[in-house]
């Protein structure tokens, strides 16, 4: 098979085998673009060398034809000791990982091509300075000399080349040999270090934190040198075609005169801006910025790119569709559409039901921040507040929130980024590292706060006057680039305000994309989103963020707080007294939700409580009563409750009398809560309004369960003059009943999936304990990806989804479906729930504009 493409054979829908960056440098070579000659080793190469320990034989022999290709056009050779070619071997997989894996730059100079190298360029100094980055970066990424060991920074060029001597010394002690004159054997062993780096712990990490396979492998980028190290007249750059942090149009990047690519990113330097470059090299600027415009209609989307330019000359060295923050995404997808780029079924497409659920999170309330201590570079949006912590170990070791504070991160910190609330660094623009990673990861992130002094060692964060000790709390706004000492209260975000209607959007470009989006997924969506609510507070909100009804009513939240008294006395057997007080809180209760709901459905479920959540502890009463009796006291109602509780103790509460149990155990209860339905429903249709309640039986396995609740509830119903009519139906959550619904389907008016104990009976896992228990080694093994009680469990739990909806159709080809677990404000799981035919979905309030653009999403 074929391991290597020339740049000129690729395109960027070759990504799975070129790897991104291999793709898309073949894409702007192809595009006629000003790109360095080279070639790219594909990802079936890696795999199968990771596989085998091996190079694959014959992939040598074709890196040799390609190079040589590489060589007759420019007319260089590697190892030429009068015309020197040199080469850059760069990692990149088919997903991005900034940094996270090796880049190897120089490869091709020795002791005798360096003299060449300086000869070619009349910049003695600059050739030694690149032959001992080399040594450096070859030492530690092919033998893994510490970094350390290379301090001691540049100087003039007899002290470079000292450096370079001293480098050579460093190498030979660590590795026992001699640093390779061989520029055949650097090329080679380069190539293997980049695909072993692989499987570097850090790449691992960031692949299981962003849910990227482990078996693709990365491909491997040969490319001939070019030089933004080579004076005033060069430099390096990362530029955006609009700015990733608000989407605002025009290009927008960092420079760095006199640099290679890799200060950029490692935010050693503080950058210029590319207003700078036009003034430092006006022809260049110009011509990036054509570039740049062609690659957004090449793309049709936000790209980011690294350049170089070389005496003058311009070079393009990577570009990709460019990460951005949740509010760039609505931004830009609104603006392509303006655009006439990418259609309104695209743009949704483009965003995320995460991206939007990010910008519902709270921000810092600045009408109560005290004056910010600096202000940086706003690289990541949020707000956080923690305790700081100066490295990975602390942050890692850390129990409440901190805010990881450095220098600048490499990708050694993952772990503390990971692990705090926001990173904070003293060094670095928006495309450092510490800003595309927490970008990548939705974490809150300042950088560059220059004012900010950064001592690791004393562990201290001095900015003016004020020192900060490690566990002091402070508070980053990675929106406005604010970092506060203490903590700083927060506010609910803009879009929750717009969605709240308080907010216009009107002049505001993000509320108005917001606006577009959700509108268009509206019109494309084809499951509806209702709310699971069960106060008439929940309700008005749900109604305001876009739910056309409530999906779930859980009747059990209506008795908690005082009313437990009379569940307590139900429990005890005071059937009678107690329902006929609970029947007229029941009915107000109900009529608050009907009327906030007027012309919706509000699906009403009769009770379903786990006894264990709504009895007094066993522990508790039998110190009470102990307690009473030791003094001599009659213990009274603890006494009686007691006996009660011992009586109906459950080694599985969440097996036993819960739901359809309950109902048809305790005499009177659910006739008690269909009465109270009935009558709030004619009360509101005798005060003119348009009530909608359905009744909905929990917990049901078999449909001689559902035969006796219905009955009873009919007769109730009949009773009650003035009610509209009140479908009947079930919740599907035993898998009994999800495998016998088309038999469930002749007493049932709809279906609606209660996923959360569906999920539960069908692994058997109990979902109060197990999160702690055992998921999270679990989740380390891969035996799942993420917990099956936050996204659905298509292959198990869904697959008796989809039987029951087919069964109960069979039966009852009209009837009505939906989903009302947690589940159903989960996206992946609302793709599943669109797939399977439901009508709808039912999640909690502040879900509910998450679930909207899904559902619209999951349409088009
Ligand atoms: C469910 O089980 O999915 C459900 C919605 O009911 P509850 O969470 O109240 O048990
Ligand atoms: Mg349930």
């Amino acid at each position: 098979s074929r391991y290597v493409f020339d740049f000129s054979d690729g395109n960027k829908d070759l990504k799975d085998l070129l790897g991104g960056k291999g793709a898309n440098l073949a894409e702007m070579t192809r595009m006629g673009l000003p790109v360095p000659p080279g070639f790219t080793i594909t990802t079936d190469a890696c795999r199968e060398y990771l596989h085998t320990g091996t190079l694959p034989s014959g992939l040598l022999r074709e890196v040799e034809d390609h190079l040589r290709l590489v060589e007759a056009r420019l007319g260089k050779r590697l190892g030429d000791i009068h015309e020197p070619l040199l080469l850059s071997v760069r990692s990149g997989g088919p997903f991005s990982m900034p940094g996270m894996m090796e880049t190897i730059l120089d490869i091709g100079l020795n002791d005798t091509t360096v003299l060449a190298l300086a000869a070619r360029s009349g910049d003695e100094r600059f050739a030694w300075d690149s032959y001992r980055r080399l040594i450096q970066m070859f030492g530690r990424t092919v033998y893994g000399v510490p970094a350390e060991l290379f301090e001691a920074g540049p100087g003039d060029t007899a002290a470079l080349r000292d450096l370079v001597a001293t480098y050579q010394k460093v190498f030979a002690e660590y590795t026992g040999r001699d640093f390779p004159q061989s520029p055949r054997e650097q090329l080679y062993g380069a190539i293997t270090a980049v695909f072993q780096s692989w499987n570097a712990d850090r790449a691992v990490l960031y692949r299981r934190q962003e849910r990227i396979p482990h078996d693709l492998g990365t491909a491997v980028n040969v490319q001939a040198m070019v030089f933004g190290n080579r004076g005033p007249r060069s430099g390096s750059g990362v530029a955006f075609t609009r700015d990733p942090a608000t989407g605002r149009r025009g290009a927008y990047g960092d420079y760095l005169p006199d640099a290679q690519g890799e200060d950029v990113v490692a935010g050693i330097r503080n950058t210029l801006t590319l207003a700078d470059l036009s003034r430092i090299d006006p022809a260049s600027h110009v011509k990036l910025l054509s570039i740049m415009e062609k690659l957004e209609q090449r793309f049709r989307d936000l790209c980011d790119i690294e350049f170089t330019i070389e005496d003058g000359d311009l070079w393009m060295l990577q570009t990709r569709v460019g990460k951005r923050t949740p509010a760039a995404a609505f931004v830009i997808a609104a603006q392509l559409v303006d655009e006439g780029t990418i259609t309104l079924d695209e743009a949704i497409s483009r965003v995320t039901g995460d991206q939007l659920a990010h910008l519902m999170f709270p921000a810092f309330d600045l009408d109560a921040a005290p004056e910010p201590l600096t202000t940086a570079v706003a690289a990541s949006p949020g707000a956080a507040s923690g305790a700081i912590v100066f490295d990975s170990t602390a942050a890692t070791a850390a129990d409440g929130p901190v805010i990881l504070v450095r220098h600048e991160t490499n990708p050694d910190d993952l772990p503390g980024m990971i692990a705090a609330q926001g990173i904070l660094t003293s060094r670095g623009g928006k495309t450092s590292h510490a800003a595309v990673v927490a970008r990548g990861m939705g974490k809150t992130c300042v950088c560059g706060a220059e004012q900010a002094v950064v001592d690791p060692v004393a562990e201290t964060l001095t900015v003016g006057t004020t020192v900060l000790h490690a566990g002091d709390v402070i508070s980053i706004d990675g929106t406005t680039g604010h970092v506060y000492a203490g903590a700083v209260p927060v506010r609910s975000s803009s879009v929750v305000r717009f969605f709240e209607g308080e907010l216009s959007p009107l002049g505001d470009p993000l509320l108005a994309a917001v606006q577009r989006l959700m509108t268009h997924a509206g019109h494309v969506a084809r499951l509806a989103v209702h709310a699971n609510a069960d106060t008439a507070a929940d309700a008005r909100r749900a109604r305001r963020f876009g739910a056309t009804g409530i999906g779930l009513c859980r009747t059990e939240h209506m008795f908690l707080g005082p009313r437990r008294e009379l569940v307590e006395h139900l429990i005890l057997g005071d059937h009678e007294s107690a329902l006929a007080e609970l029947l007229p809180l029941q009915r107000d209760d109900f009529t608050a939700l009907l009327r906030e709901m007027d012309g919706l459905p509000v699906t009403i479920r009769l009770i379903d409580p786990p006894l264990h959540e709504f009895l007094p502890s066993l522990e508790d009463l039998t110190a009470r009563v102990a307690a009473a009796q030791a003094v001599g006291r009659d213990p009274g109602l603890d006494g009686l409750l007691l006996a009660a509780v011992r009586r109906m103790h459950e080694q599985n509460p969440m097996l036993g009398l819960r739901g359809v149990r309950l109902g048809l155990v305790v005499p009177g209860l659910f006739a008690m809560q269909v009465r109270a339905v009935a009558e709030a429903a004619a009360a509101r249709v005798a005060a003119g309004g348009d009530p909608r309640p359905e009744i909905m039986v929990p917990l049901v396995g078999t449909v001689q369960e559902l035969d006796v609740v219905r009955a009873e509830a009919l007769e109730v119903l009949s009773r009650v003059e003035g009610a509209p009519p009140i479908p009947i139906g079930t919740m599907i959550e035993v898998p009994r009943a999800a495998l016998t619904a088309g038999d469930i389907a002749h007493a049932a008016d709809f279906f609606s999936f209660g996923t959360n104990d569906l999920t539960q009976m069908t692994w058997g896992f109990s979902r109060d304990d197990v999160e702690g228990a055992f998921f999270g080694r679990y989740l380390d093994l891969g035996v799942f990806t993420v917990s099956p009680f936050e996204s659905l469990d298509t292959t198990g739990v869904g697959e008796l989804v989809r039987t029951a909806v087919e069964r109960g159709r069979a039966t009852r080809p009209d009837l009505p479906t939906g989903v009302c677990g947690e589940h159903g404000g989960d996206p992946a799981s609302i793709h599943f729930f669109h797939d399977v035919g439901l009508d709808y979905v039912s999640c909690s309030p502040y879900r509910i504009p998450i679930a909207r653009l899904e559902a619209g999403r999951a349409a088009v």
